[in-house]
């Protein structure tokens, strides 16, 4: 008989895919992902705790979940991701009920370990991490493409840059960089089995090195696999931002003309004092680089406020640099101290009303300049790689290169026929958080 898988994903990109590869490995074991917690067999929480918030929520999902055990429903309740790296066995204290907890090397273990759980009726915690660069990089196996025309790929586990507020190398360990033979088989398979664009992921993406490859040389390999169109990664580090990388930008066909840069902050006090090891000047060294090579390209970033000791100037420079560098779009977060790291132990001396003020003139800024670029495309006639039907009925969309949602109205076929094709799609109008076009002539 099949069996229920439910996952629950919160946070960053790579814990998208990471439930993916979860919900193939179950597969494999016969698994179903179901969408009601209520009936399933097997439920978990993929959560990171890159940010205080993050932790909780994963800790109050996973109370949620047990709430549907009953004695006539054995359901196994499990955390998995980031979180169930930080907490380990300390899970089943804090949430009493929760049967499983496997952090992020591991997830090939999984069905191993649902079946002991419910063998033997006992908890169970696998965490550490896979060791020596052999890592385990869940690949796709040849032939899964997940029916759809995009994917991601890993090309790097861990961080060792240790950002001194970030928990992430602790809880996602050293740096482990793939064969870059494996990277090039996988993306080869998965658009022989129909996906056209590729995402490549890593803490410090742009920072892979493997023997004789770098990054630039691993694009430019992936840019020759006939029948992939796009290529995108994230996230890069500023300073791995070299010039034949950013060069690349205006050589590569299929490197798409958007990235995400997290800066963090525009002040080179604070940007020392977090460990970034670049300044304000150097990024935007790296920005003008960039769109010279490309100059329609799409930047967007991340941005900490209220970083211990940050004062008014310094923020002050976190809003200029947004106004000069012109961000399309930006993930804006008060800062949270993490265990562990070293910033964790500076005096937290902005109070939080001061970070919800600063945090709401970011989003000011940022939603001025995100209007406004959303808004210069209307007129514009930009590529849709068609993914999903739209909310609005008769209406299919999909990303523009630039990493735009489109939605339109098709002039011929279904979505079904549509899907993993590209359309040129004019643009008519800018939503907030879309763009919608009518098929070009
Ligand atoms: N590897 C990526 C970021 C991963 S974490 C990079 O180096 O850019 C994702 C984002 O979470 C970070 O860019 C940062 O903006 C935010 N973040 C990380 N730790 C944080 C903390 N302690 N408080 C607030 N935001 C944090
Ligand atoms: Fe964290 Fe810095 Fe590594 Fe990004 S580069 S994951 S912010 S330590």
């Amino acid at each position: 008989m099949e069996k229920r898988l439910y996952i629950k994903t919160f946070g960053c990109q790579m814990n998208v895919h990471d439930s993916a590869r979860i919900a193939e490995i179950m597969g494999a074991n016969g698994y179903v992902l179901w969408d009601d917690p209520k009936t399933a067999d097997v439920a978990l929480v993929n959560s990171c705790t890159v940010r205080e918030k993050a932790w909780h929520k994963a800790i109050s999902e996973a109370g949620r979940l047990r709430k549907h055990k009953s004695p006539r429903r054995r359901i196994v309740v499990g955390i998995v991701g980031c979180v169930a790296q930080q907490e380990g066995e300390r899970v089943f204290r804090l949430v009493p009920g929760v049967d499983l907890v496997v952090a992020p090397d591991h997830y090939r273990e999984l069905p191993r370990l649902v079946d002991e759980v419910l063998d033997e009726g006992v908890e169970r915690a696998l965490t550490g991490f896979d060791g020596g660069a052999e890592g385990d990089f869940l690949g796709a196996a040849p032939g899964i493409g997940s029916g759809q025309a995009t994917a991601f790929v890993t090309v790097m586990k861990g961080c060792q840059e240790r950002c001194a507020y970030c928990i992430v190398p602790t809880v996602r360990g050293p740096e482990r960089h793939r064969p870059s033979g494996d990277i090039v088989d996988e993306v080869g398979n998965l658009v022989s089995a129909g996906v056209r664009e590729v995402t490549l992921l890593g803490q410090k993406v742009n920072a892979y090195r493997r023997e004789d490859e770098e990054f630039v040389s691993l694009l430019e390999r992936l840019d020759a696999i006939e029948g992939l169109w796009r290529l995108r990664f994230t996230s890069p580090h500023p300073r791995h931002m070299t010039e034949p990388l950013t060069a690349a930008y205006g050589r590569l066909g299929t490197l798409c003309e958007s990235i995400h840069l997290p800066v963090q902050s525009g002040s080179d006090r604070t940007l020392a004092r977090m460990g970034r090891r670049y300044t304000s000047g150097f990024y935007r060294d790296v920005v003008r680089r960039l769109r010279e090579a490309r100059p329609d390209i799409a930047i967007s970033t991340d941005l900490i406020v209220g970083y211990p000791g940050e004062t008014g100037d310094d923020f002050a420079d976190t809003l200029g640099l947004i106004d000069d560098v012109g961000f399309c779009a930006a993930f804006s977060f008060k800062y949270s101290p993490r265990p562990g790291t070293r910033a964790a132990g500076l005096e937290d001396d902005v109070s939080d009303e001061e970070k919800a003020r600063r945090l709401s003139l970011v989003h000011e800024r940022v939603e001025a300049l995100e209007r406004a670029h959303r808004g210069s495309m209307v007129g514009r006639t930009l590529e849709v790689l068609v993914e999903h039907v739209a909310r609005m009925p008769g209406q299919i969309g999909g990303r523009a290169r630039n990493g735009q949602i489109v939605n339109f109205v098709p002039d011929r076929g279904s979505f079904e026929e549509l899907a993993g094709t590209l359309v040129d799609v004019e643009i008519t109008e800018a939503h907030p958080h879309s763009l919608e076009g009518r098929v070009a002539p």
